[in-house]
């Protein structure tokens, strides 16, 4: 038999962030001594009272197909949550729970995108956007930010990109990679750009427990007007470190949408993991929050100690990203080939990190700080010897 696969399956790449977490790893159960850097995934172990979540729906035997959006106390939860930290309104019709954050992002492009729709996504952006983009046959538009501007895109930028067949923007604060995160003050800025316009917000706000200096805003929290454009994405895997749980969540103000993805999801995926949203309910409901609050505190001592050795490597430089978990990394004054550089990283020293060109900006490369200081030292010293040569 001669296969012949579709065509929007065969033009989509594998997520670069997982293909080299997923080498680094395989390069480890080898015997070989790799230090990785490379994934986004905390390295702390979910709270154990959330785990407790999980283990009671197990043993109440909570363990059956659910409503399609999620268990109603989820829904309020997730209502209460993004009301209590984000001052957003959203009631319990206006929120759809997901297989992760990632899921989400698919369902809303797939319910959004048509033909040839444009989607602005600045950039550096993280890896997946573009790709869900193309799978829904929408076309890519980038803005290309720069290090001098923080990584954020201007208000000209802006402008000069949007045409009559802009569909949506993205907004990614803090974002992956560079850390940067937006404030009220820009949000405002870009939310008056919009106004009269209809173009869709994206807001992924995955990151937002994870923010070390300013303060967070989400985008649908500064005017009525962003309310009602923005689409919210967050989830679990990041503040709670249960990337493996798989939960994510988006909500909007528009409920024909939530109508449309809640059927689409129910033709499938019917429903998340019956015992993952029991145990979402404690995750959101205020009593992880110390643990959230003492995750943040190690990820800020990382961020401080990392950005320190980085840049006083010669040759290096990097911003001290506000939130998330990630140095993005100027190597441009050694190459500006990233993919060569890290293949040599972790060929030559065993170190395993991100090209920039994967993210949409050659002559960088990103370096997770999601793990223990003490490799990050080993790390960073491997990165100044491999360059010292
Ligand atoms: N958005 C961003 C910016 C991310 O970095 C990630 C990381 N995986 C996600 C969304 C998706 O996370 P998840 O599917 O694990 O909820
Ligand atoms: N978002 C994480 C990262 O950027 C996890 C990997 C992925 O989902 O692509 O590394």
């Amino acid at each position: 038999m001669q296969a012949h696969y579709a065509n929007r399956v065969t033009n989509l790449s594998e997520s670069i962030t997982i293909a080299i977490s997923s080498l680094a790893r395989e390069l480890k159960a080898q015997g070989k001594d790799i230090l990785s850097f490379s994934a986004g995934e905390p390295d702390f172990d979910t709270p154990q009272v959330v785990k407790e979540g999980a283990i009671k729906a197990i043993q109440e035997g909570f363990t059956k197909y659910t409503a399609t959006a999620g268990i109603p106390e989820l829904l309020s939860a997730i209502s209460e949550k993004l009301a209590r930290d984000n001052n957003l309104n959203y009631s319990a019709k206006e929120i759809i729970v997901n297989s992760g954050a990632k899921h989400s992002l698919f369902n809303i492009f797939q319910a959004l995108i048509d033909k040839d729709d444009e989607v602005i996504i600045p950039s550096p952006y993280w890896v997946t956007y573009p790709e869900l983009v193309t799978f829904s046959n929408g076309k890519n538009v980038f803005i290309k930010t720069t290090q001098a501007n923080n990584f954020k895109i201007t208000i000209e930028q802006l402008k000069a990109v949007i045409t009559p067949k802009t569909k949506m923007l993205i907004l990614t604060t803090p974002s992956n990679p560079t850390g940067m995160v937006y404030s009220r003050q820009e949000l405002e800025a870009i939310g008056e750009v919009l106004k009269d316009t209809n173009i869709w917000v994206l807001s992924d706000e995955i990151y937002e427990k994870l923010v070390y200096d300013g303060t967070f805003t989400s985008a649908g929290s500064i005017s009525n007007d962003m309310l009602e454009r923005t689409i919210t994405v967050n989830g679990l895997s990041k503040a709670l470190a249960m990337t493996g749980w798989r939960m994510g969540y988006l909500a909007s103000k528009d409920q024909k949408l939530c109508k449309l993805i809640n059927g689409f999801q129910s033709q499938s995926l019917s429903n998340i993991n019956s015992i993952t949203q029991k145990a979402a309910i404690v995750g959101l409901n205020g009593s992880a929050d110390k643990d959230i609050e003492n995750m943040r505190i190690a990820f800020k001592q990382r961020r401080d100690f990392a950005c320190e050795k980085m840049n006083a490597i010669k040759g290096l430089n990097v911003i001290k990203p506000d939130g998330a978990f990630y140095l993005f990394v100027n190597c441009s004054a050694i190459t500006k080939d990233s993919m060569q550089f890290c293949k040599d990283l972790l060929e030559q020293v065993g170190v395993a990190t991100v090209p920039g060109i994967g993210f949409g900006m050659d002559g960088y490369f990103r370096f997770s700080f999601a793990t223990d200081l003490k490799s990050i030292e080993k790390g960073i010293q491997r990165i100044a010897d491999f360059i010292k040569g």
